[in-house]
């Protein structure tokens, strides 16, 4: 087990800042996500814990110490990519033994290590089989099983489940959380996918245009977020946003629920919402709408759960409310989270 460590770390190429001086530091054994959209930066700075491109400036330690200079076989690390990049004419057997080998260990270690590394993926049956008869979700345990035969300090993982069906993705997500577990194995875990990130990290650094905005638990990050980008990265919707006042205020659409719900000694904020739509998803309903009063013509969503039984007919205004902690406020110039305030003009 180790720790890694970016200090104020970058990387421009050519002209372009990919990674714009980042400073992170993961705990013993945990899992921490590097989550953003495409092109934010994310596998460069993974590719830069890996010693697979150079930074441009500042220092990465692994376990405490300074590898810049450190080539990637030496730093212990193991990556493993979106693509598997498993050998596809060796067996699944030589593709795990294949680190191994390429170190000069014994036949017995190896032999002894893949057997504990196949026995611990459940991937035992498949040993003689080749790469192209898996499937994806097996595919992505050879892999695994491969990157941890050298029991390296730190697991690097790009994206490992994107190749997967949404079912499968399931399943791998539950089960790569498992292991890590068992392992305890420090991991730096890249993803685009939101709820991928808040699934599996002890911790999330969210990341836009190089820079880490937010680093902290997912719950943290979603309840919490720094700013407006975190707050429009995370949740499904995300964060939805008015303007009252010279503040954008935004609130999440499982926050907003019939007044009647509510039980009568929470501190509420209540709004005319006008319901348009409807749409019935089984667990939830959909309403989509907008704040009668406060904000006429931006369209927010709301999500009720099934249970809270509330006719409601579209084109009618309802009195919808918010618990005052849920409203969050931003800085409309800046993006960045202001104190709360009363609402002007609220229903
Ligand atoms: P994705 O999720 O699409 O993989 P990412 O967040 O991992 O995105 P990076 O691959 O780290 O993003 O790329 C960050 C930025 O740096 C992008 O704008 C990309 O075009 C640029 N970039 C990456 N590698 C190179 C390179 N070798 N040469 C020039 N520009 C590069």
């Amino acid at each position: 087990m180790a720790t890694v460590e970016t200090k104020n770390i970058r990387k421009v190429f050519q002209e372009h800042t990919a990674v714009d001086g980042v400073d992170l530091q993961t705990r013993e054994g945990e899992f921490l996500v590097l989550l953003g959209p495409s092109g934010c930066g994310k596998t460069t700075l993974l590719r830069m814990i890996a010693g697979l491109e150079r930074q441009t400036s500042g220092d990465i330690l692994i376990g405490g110490r300074v590898v810049n200079e450190m080539p990637p076989r030496e730093r212990k690390i193991a990556m493993v990519f979106q693509s598997y990049a498993l050998y596809p004419h060796m067996t699944v057997a030589k593709n795990i033994a294949f680190p191994l080998k390429a170190q000069g260990a014994e036949p017995k270690t190896i032999d002894a290590r893949v057997k504990t590394a196949a026995s611990m993926f459940g991937i035992e049956r498949l040993l003689q089989r080749k790469p192209r008869q898996l499937s994806g979700g097996e595919r992505q345990r050879v892999a695994l099983a491969r990157a941890m035969v050298r029991e390296p300090d730190v697991f690097l993982l790009d994206e490992p489940l994107s190749n997967l069906d949404a079912k499968l993705r399931h399943m791998a997500r539950d089960e790569l959380q498992q292991f890590q577990r068992r392992l305890k194995t420090t991991t730096v875990y890249v993803t685009h996918d939101q709820v991928e990130a808040m699934g599996l990290g002890d911790r999330i650094a969210v990341m836009s245009a190089g820079k880490v905005r937010q680093l902290g638990r997912p719950q943290e990050v979603y309840d919490d977020p720094a700013d407006t980008f975190v707050a429009g990265f995370l949740g499904s919707p995300p964060m939805q946003f008015f303007e009252n006042d010279g503040a954008l205020v935004g609130f999440r659409a499982e926050n907003l629920l019939p007044k009647a719900v509510y039980s009568s000694n929470e501190p509420l904020v209540s709004f005319w919402y006008r319901v348009t739509r409807v749409e019935d998803l089984g667990a939830d309903r959909l309403l989509y709408g907008s704040l009668r009063d406060l904000a006429p013509d931006t369209k927010m969503i709301v999500n009720l759960p099934s249970t809270i039984h509330v006719p409601l007919t579209p084109g009618e205004a309802y009195e919808f409310a918010c618990k005052v902690n849920d409203l969050k406020f931003f800085d409309p110039k800046t993006g960045l989270r202001i104190p709360s305030r009363p609402l002007r003009g609220k229903a």
